[in-house]
């Protein structure tokens, strides 16, 4: 699996001037629902991950996303993995389950999305999971933006990275795009203006 052909092939890894969620400006951005848009392809790329995923021997009982962003990539990798597709949603200061999803004491839980950049809304997802009393036992996204250390990476992580160092996190590839503070931003120097592709406000 070429994570990074399925992005270009897909036109979901975009060329540009483009404001990240973190505020930091960058040239290129994944842009992971377009690449999630057909359903066939999203099969394939779910079946790869979940292929790492089994064989490291993880006992995955449920996956969960944080939503939005993770849970079309959740749902098919759950799919992949014969296993329930749950997600949480964003509360004041982080997230909780609703809609009726409930998780059992001692269950074991993939918190998946579709990026991991420092890992923040998926240890929001593990936070909220482990205070119903499961079990948070492996991370999981698409790819990786190269702050975080995923399993089979010689990329070790940064310090932004906010996953737990002792859960494993699987990532079919790494993606580290350099990024500019708006201040030393050179396409902002240039007098071009960042624009903001993503859903997150
Ligand atoms: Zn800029």
């Amino acid at each position: 699996m070429n994570i990074e052909q399925e992005y270009l092939d897909a036109q979901a890894l975009l060329e540009g001037h483009f404001l990240l969620a973190s505020g930091n400006h960058s040239r290129r951005y994944l842009q992971s629902a377009k690449v999630l848009e057909d359903p066939k392809r999203a099969e394939l790329i779910c079946n790869a991950l979940a292929e790492m995923i089994q064989k490291s021997g993880i006992k995955v009982d449920t996956v969960c996303a944080p939503a939005l962003g993770g849970v079309l990539a959740g749902y098919e990798l759950a799919r992949s993995l014969g296993v329930r597709s749950i997600f949480v949603e964003k509360k004041e200061g982080g997230m909780e389950l609703r809609r009726g999803f409930q998780v059992n004491k001692g269950e074991n839980i993939l918190i998946c999305e579709d990026i991991i950049t420092t890992g923040g809304s998926a240890m929001k997802a593990a936070r909220a999971i482990e205070e119903l009393g499961a079990n948070v036992v492996a991370f999981a996204s698409l790819a990786n933006r190269g702050f975080c250390k995923r399993e089979g990476s010689t990329i070790e992580a940064k310090e932004e990275c906010q996953l737990s160092s002792n859960v494993p996190f699987f990532a079919l590839d790494d993606f580290t795009f350099e990024m500019y503070s708006p201040e030393e931003c050179p396409m902002c120097k240039e007098g071009s203006v960042a624009i903001k592709p993503g859903s997150k406000s």
